[in-house]
Order: structure tokens, then sequence, then C-alpha cells
């Protein structure tokens, strides 16, 4: 274990959780292997952890199995479930400083946006989803002829879930809370950047009285643990996040092995439209967050700004100076709106794509190369004057890189906010409400944020058209993606009432 540096202890967080997660105890995986675990802001080893490969997910989907073929978790009353999963939410925040600070060393965001905004919504996440345990019901049909026709809504089995970096704890909720609800049972892959509060808050489960095999965790990479999950026969349903190109990869290994259903969340590339009657200041405050928030590290990101040129020059000034005033620095110190980028790899990329809108032509108004000399922080960075076949454009860069359009009408910014391989979100700001109703209408993403934008909510569907994904999470519409719905046929006897 390793401690932080001791000015920045907020509060001290150790970690204690570095093995495997299977059949309720902490293992190491079978080759006996492990993989560091680097703190972004300065590239040094966290801690090394067990790195799981295809056996250990052969070992935990077996316990996974049983728990759900034979163990308690199925045959709970969904009360029974439910209070666990309430239980569980209530050491979440009795643990949520640690929590906090666990998630913030690994993944370099914003101890405040950690600890005010993530750990709430986990624990929310949680009582939401325990809310729905015992309220999922089939339905009585009424067919033509003699029957008695009920359907059963039934948990599909094991689920295999993959889940990202850049909100290990909120994508851990997503995927895990409904799944719970409906009464599977799981092998969850935590991502390799960031594999430690999963493991925390698995063992604060079990704690919460989660029966052993409901619940297992595995820290390890894509191509062989997450490969191995996806491609697993008895794994009876997958859920994923992460990149569009990885969702092919899994969508194709259900596939070829056993045909499980899946459910993909995946990149985007998301219009922010700025129209010409906005008010600027508000408009410029909420395009800056709707693309820096979390390091600009979000699927969801408003990575192409697009703004009325009546209004375009103020718009560009305005955003260069809040950009120039972001607070870039220690996560863990007060006030830091801006961490370091996840890891070396994600760095390299968006200084990659910073290039390529210097040398496409588009205008560099600030930022543009990394910050400090170690770590992987990035200037905020602004451009003006980006086309829509530019690349910093078109790709998803998944950092702290804002790009600014200049568009004349409805039908014209319509056309080309649509004309994207991705549809995952769009943000609109205007005061005027058939504006407003036209460009939520018209636009082909999964979420349209109108005069606001990343607000989650637990209840909220999510979720991507196009590219950007299949199916939807959070809300009532998650709970599809994890049952199995069951005609019973009966003849009556009688065809009467
Ligand atoms: P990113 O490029 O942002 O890291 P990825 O889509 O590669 O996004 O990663 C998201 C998750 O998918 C991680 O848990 C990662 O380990 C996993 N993953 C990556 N490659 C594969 C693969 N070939 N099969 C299964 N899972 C994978």
């Amino acid at each position: 274990t390793a401690a932080l540096t001791e000015e920045l202890v907020i509060p001290p967080v150790q970690v204690n959780y570095t093995q495997l997660l299977i059949n309720g105890k902490f293992v190491d995986s079978a080759s006996g292997k492990t993989f560091p675990t680097f703190d972004p802001r300065t590239g040094e080893v966290i801690a090394h952890v067990a790195e799981g490969d295809a056996e250990d997910i052969n070992r935990a989907v077996s316990a996974a199995r049983k728990a759900f073929d034979e163990g308690p978790w199925p045959k709970m009353t969904a009360y029974e479930r439910s209070r666990i999963m309430l239980r569980f939410a209530d050491l979440v925040e009795k643990h949520s400083d640690e929590l906090a600070a666990l998630e913030t060393w690994d993944n370099g965001k914003p101890y405040e946006q950690a600890s005010q905004a993530e750990l709430p919504m986990l624990a929310r996440l949680f009582r939401y989803y325990a809310g729905w345990a015992d309220k999922i019901h089939g339905l009585t049909v009424p067919a033509d002829g003699p029957y008695h026709v009920q359907t059963l809504h039934e948990p599909i089995g094991v689920a295999g879930q993959i889940i990202p970096w850049n909100f290990p704890l909120l994508m851990f909720a997503w995927k895990v809370g409904p799944a719970l609800a409906c009464g599977n049972t799981i092998v969850l892959k935590t991502a390799e950047q960031t594999p430690l509060t999963a493991l925390y808050v698995a063992n604060l489960f079990h704690e919460a009285g989660l029966p052993p095999g409901v619940l297992n965790i595995i820290s390890g990479f894509g191509p062989t643990a997450g490969a191995a999950l996806a491609s697993h026969m008895d794994v009876d349903k997958l859920a994923f996040t992460g990149s569009t190109e990885t969702g092919k990869i899994v969508l194709g290994l259900a596939a070829k092995s056993n045909l499980k259903p899946v459910t993909l969340e995946l990149g985007g590339k998301s219009p922010f439209i700025v129209c010409e009657d906005a008010d600027i200041d508000k408009a410029v405050e909420l395009a800056h967050f709707a693309l820096f928030f979390n390091q600009g590290q979000c699927c969801c990101a408003g990575s192409r700004t697009y703004v009325h040129e009546c209004v375009y020059d103020e718009f560009i000034e305005k955003s260069k100076a809040r950009a120039m005033k972001r607070i870039v620095g220690d996560p863990f110190k007060k006030g830091v709106e801006q961490g370091p980028q996840i890891d070396t790899e994600q760095f390299e990329k968006v200084l990659r794509y910073i290039r390529s809108g210097i040398e496409s032509n588009a205008t560099l108004e600030c930022g543009g190369g990394r910050l400090g000399s170690k770590g992987f922080f990035i200037q905020p960075t602004v451009f003006s004057n980006v086309q829509d076949d530019m690349l910093i454009a078109k790709d998803e860069i998944f950092g702290p890189v804002q790009s600014i359009l200049k568009f004349k009408d409805l039908d014209e910014v319509i056309k080309r906010a649509n004309t994207t391989r991705y549809g995952l979100a769009a943000g609109v700001f205007t005061k005027n409400v058939d504006t407003a109703n036209t460009l939520s209408r018209a636009l082909k993403a999964g979420t349209v944020w109108v005069n606001c934008f990343d607000v989650f909510d637990a209840a909220i569907p999510f979720g991507g058209y196009k590219m950007s994904g299949i199916g939807r999470e959070k809300g009532i519409y998650s709970l599809h993606n994890y049952l199995q719905v069951k005609a019973v046929v009966t003849p009556l006897k009688k065809a009467a009432w």
C-alpha cells in the first residue's frame, strides 16, 4: 500500500484492496500476475493489482452461475435484495470521503467533483434501483381465444459488464444497479487505468449482506480479460461502455460465442448549439462546462460548439477568456477545476489532435500544449474557425479541446449537427421555445439538453443513436436490459372473463 504525499491528503487514503474479488473473497489471479495502476498527477505507480485473465473470468463466471442457479440471490424476495442495496448506499455515504479520494487518486478528477457530485450520485443511483427491485413484474395479456396469458419478467442470468475509466464509480452504478435490482448475478471487468474504487465498493456490498458470487470484480486488460468475458459461453448478457471501436469488437465476440444480448454505450461528438437569441455569458459558461467537464473525458462532451454568426465573435472572445481562467492543477487542491488526463496514451492522443487542428488551419485561440513537466496535464484549448471536415470536428478527442464552428440558420445547423456517425447527446441554447422544440426534435441524439448540459439523474435514460450505442441505461429503460420476458399461455375451460 502507498499513501498520498502529506500536504495533499484529503482525507488520508490507502489502497486496501488489490486482488480480484471472486465468490465473495479477494484472491490472486490464477497466473499470479499483477499490473500497476498510476497516479495521473505524476505518472507514478499507486499500487500493483492482480491481473485477471481468461482463467479468472472462468472462475468468476462459475461463481456467478452458481449464485444464480443455486444461490440465494434470484430466490431471495425482491424486498430482501432491495434492503441490501439500500444498506450498501448507506455504507457508500459512510465511506464517501475515502472513496472520493481514491477515485481522484486513481483517475485524476477534481476531488471536489468526486466528493460533492459523484459520490452522492453513486448512493442515489443504488437507492433508485433498490426502489425498483420490488416493483418489477409482468402483465396479464388479453389474447384472442380461450387463453389465460401472463408474462413473467425474469432475470437473464449471469451479466458480464465492462466499464471504462472516466467515471469508474458511476459506471459501476449504471451497470450493477439495474442488474442486481432485476435479480441477475454479475462479473464486472473494470478499466485497467482505474481498478481501485470498484474493489472497495464491492467489498462494501458484501458488508451490506450481498451473498458471495453475486458480484465478482475482475481487474485486467481488454484483449485478455475483457474479451474472455465478452466471448464466454456461460455469460447470458453483456453490457459495455467504452469506445465505438471496442464496442464493435465485443459485439462481434458476443455474436460469435453464444449470441448473448449486448448493450453498448459508446463514443460521441455532441453538438452544442448557441442560437442568436442566447444570453451570451450564460452560453459561454455552459458550452465551456459541456466540453471541459471531467478534463473533457466524457463520451457526451459538447465537442462541437456551433455558434450563430451574429454572436460568433463575442462568443469566441469570451470563450477564450473563460478557458484561460480555468484552474488546472492538482485535483486534490481546493478550487481546482481540471486535473490531469488519465494516462500517457490519452495525453499523447489529445496533443496529436491539437496539432492536427493547428495543421488544418483552425485558429488556436488559447492553450495548445501540455502544462507543467510531469503528469498528464493539458492546457485548456480553444479552436475557432473550425470546419466540419476537420479531424478535430469529426473525431472524439476526449480531452480539454473546444472546437467552435460558425452557422447561419437553423436548417443548416441541424443538417451539420446530424452529419456524424455519432448520436449520443446534444445541447441547445436559446430563449425561443419554438427553436428549442425544432432542434430537440430534429437532432438525432439520445439526449438533448436544452439550456443545460450534463444533467444526469438516476431516472433519466441515457444512450446513443447511430454508432454511439445500443440500448439505454438508467431509468426504467435500463431494466429491460436485464430481464427476460416469458409468456405463459394456459387454455381456459370457458372463454369468459
Ligand atoms: P478507451 O480507449 O477509452 O480506454 P476502450 O473502449 O478501449 O476505451 O475501453 C473500455 C473498456 O473496454 C475497458 O475496460 C477496456 O479494458 C475494455 N476493452 C478494451 N479492449 C477490449 C477488447 N478487445 N475486448 C473486451 N474489452 C475490451
